[in-house]
């Protein structure tokens, strides 16, 4: 409740704050309900949506051909068929690049849960078996038209969260990611900060430039990973605040390896950011945390605002246990 009155004091004295704020934090499913069903593909998301997730995240890279399509990596090695059905086609460093597939290739693909490309091992080996699914990726227009079709379906909204992955290397390959998800976005009608939906990258320059030179009046996320601890230090935080409304630290940012929860989100609020970790998973939890539960038991009490997971129904159900649930999201 303290955190709360602090924020609203916080709003006051910031002026304009993005209106998608809660707490309890939201849920934020991570590549869909990614525990369950292979990452950023259509069931996924609908299990996602199915358990009462808030927000569903789309990674977004362009094809050859310029579409952006809904994948994590730059790479398909390790998601898909493409090493069968495409033999001939990585390049030098043995990896196979979704920017050399157009878009018709890319539809012949299985996704498959996620596995180490060099080996085939699974990465969590209790989630759904790698061998089997028919499964296929979307392009971003086409989840997000799920997503509000399912949406409609419900009677009840249904956020998003794209990320615009690695813009220098799409640049590289003539392709101004930014600009193409932007494009998709302004297509479904989201634009302002009264839209559900958060714009996330890790690149703090092109943050800048979606704000600025692109022209984006929605939600924006600065997104920074345990080894970039420096983005947030001094007046980093200040310096984000300029252009985004919130920040996607490492979970390691907010609870350090130690255990010890550390300064950032109150710093961050004092910015006037809003803060969504990530990730909260029940197979892969930091050291200090002996279930997720505990997990999401010390992210609340650190006052996060949301939080990203691969298990949308355990941070639900989370969630569903807390006094102060008001259903605010
Ligand atoms: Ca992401």
């Amino acid at each position: 409740m303290a955190i709360r009155c602090w924020v609203a004091l916080g709003i006051a004295m910031m002026g304009p704050m993005p209106v998608i704020r809660a707490a309890p934090p939201i849920v934020i499913a991570h590549r869909g309900a990614s525990a369950y069903l292979p990452e950023h593909t259509l069931p996924a998301k609908a299990l996602a949506v199915g358990q009462g997730a808030d927000f569903v995240e789309q990674d977004v890279v362009a094809s050859r051909d310029g579409v952006p399509v809904v994948l994590h990596d730059i790479h398909l090695d390790g998601v898909s068929d493409v090493a069968e059905r495409f033999p001939g086609r990585a390049r030098a460093d043995g990896r196979f690049y979704c920017a050399d597939f157009t878009l018709a290739e890319l539809r012949l693909l299985s996704i498959v849960e996620r596995f180490h490309h060099r080996d085939g091992r699974q990465i969590y080996p209790g989630r759904f078996p790698k061998d089997e699914g028919r499964l296929t990726l979307a392009t971003l227009e086409e989840e997000l038209r799920f997503l509000a079709g399912l949406s409609r379906a419900l009677g009840r909204p249904v956020g998003i969260y794209p990320e615009i992955k690695q813009p220098a290397f799409h640049r590289r390959h003539g392709h101004d990611l930014s600009r193409l998800v932007l494009d998709v976005l302004a297509r479904a009608g989201h634009a302002t900060r009264a839209d559900r939906c958060y714009v996330q990258c890790f690149d703090p320059a092109e943050v800048r430039r979606i704000r600025h030179e692109l022209g984006w009046q929605g939600n924006l996320v600065q997104l920074v990973g345990g080894d970039a601890a420096d983005l947030v230090a001094g007046d980093g935080l200040a310096r984000i605040a300029d252009v985004a409304d919130g920040l996607g630290p490492a979970l390691d940012l907010v609870v350090g390896p130690d255990g010890r929860t550390t300064d950032l989100v109150a710093r961050a609020h004092a910015a006037g950011l809003v803060v969504h970790p990530w990730t909260a998973r029940r197979d892969d939890l930091p050291r200090w945390a002996g279930s997720f539960d505990e997990l999401m038991e010390r992210l609340g009490a650190a006052g996060v605002d949301g939080v990203f997971t691969d298990f949308p129904d355990l941070a639900v159900a989370w969630r569903a246990r807390q006094p102060d649930d008001g259903g605010g999201r």
